[in-house]
């Protein structure tokens, strides 16, 4: 039984949009501390899979579970949110005009309307969780720094140790890269390897060199359904891969 010992189970999962078929047949399972990197080029589905697996897109048909007993396609949004799956999106949406301490307890608390009350009954164990991912995310030096004084890596780590102040059990990153000097790539990768284990991590990316530093099983979509599965060797000796994309 393939969803013994799955996190994430993803199987047959099509969705189409006015007739064409954005996923077609998708089949995904994730590991328990699974780092997975998911490539493919663009119209290939990755977001529209990151969609369905968060409960912001329905699909027409398949399964898609949380462990053995969360059947994701009954929950919404926000239930699968709390169910323990994180989702970053390549932007970073810190609050700018609050410190990076601040950043993460409002992260811990869920919600801006609660933190003032959350804040000022933060229990001694919740501030060593906030200690502990400031030093994950390797921004203990500027813990009282506003967020927007950050540079563009510093805002993408604050954004994921928000994720990891609400513990979720899969993390769903996209595009963490982008944009970033290679000495911020190099400390992303070394984040991601440290949080893996923990977590299970899916991480969507376009920079080779970046996937190649991470050296996870990597996927390959393509029109919607996995062309190729395995590790990034294997993957790029793929002709079929190499045919639809890396056009060589
Ligand atoms: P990727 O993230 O890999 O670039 P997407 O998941 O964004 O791919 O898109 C897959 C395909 O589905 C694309 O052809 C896109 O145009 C189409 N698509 C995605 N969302 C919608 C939507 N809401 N309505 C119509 N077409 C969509």
């Amino acid at each position: 039984d393939v969803k013994n010992g799955m996190l994430l189970y993803v199987e047959g999962v099509s969705v189409s949009f006015d007739g064409f078929k954005a996923i077609n047949d998708l089949n995904l399972y994730i590991k328990e501390g699974e780092l997975r990197c998911i490539i493919g080029p663009n119209g290939a589905g990755k977001t529209t899979m990151m969609d369905i697996i968060t409960g912001k897109t329905r699909p027409d048909v398949g399964d898609v579970w949380l462990g053995q007993q969360l059947n994701l396609l009954k929950m919404d949004e926000a239930e699968i949110a709390n169910a323990g799956i994180g989702r970053k999106f390549q932007k970073p949406t810190v609050f700018e005009a609050l410190s990076v301490w601040e950043n993460l307890e409002l992260a811990m608390a869920g919600e801006k309307s609660t933190w003032h009350l959350f804040r000022a009954v933060l229990s001694g164990e919740q501030k060593c969780d906030i200690e502990r991912v400031l030093e994950l995310i390797g921004l203990e030096t500027q813990s009282r720094m506003l967020a927007g004084k950050l540079s563009h890596g510093q805002k993408q780590w604050l954004e994921i140790g928000m994720l990891l102040m609400q513990k979720p059990k899969l993390l769903l990153v996209d595009e963490p890269v982008a944009g970033m000097t290679h000495q911020e790539m190099d400390r992303t990768a070394e984040l991601l390897l440290s949080l893996a284990g923990e977590h299970s991590i899916m991480v969507v990316e376009h920079d080779m060199d970046f996937v190649r530093s991470i050296a996870s099983t990597v996927t390959v979509l393509h029109q919607g359904h996995v062309l190729a599965e395995g590790s990034m060797k294997s993957i790029q000796d793929d002709q079929r891969v190499r045919e639809v994309y890396l056009g060589q």
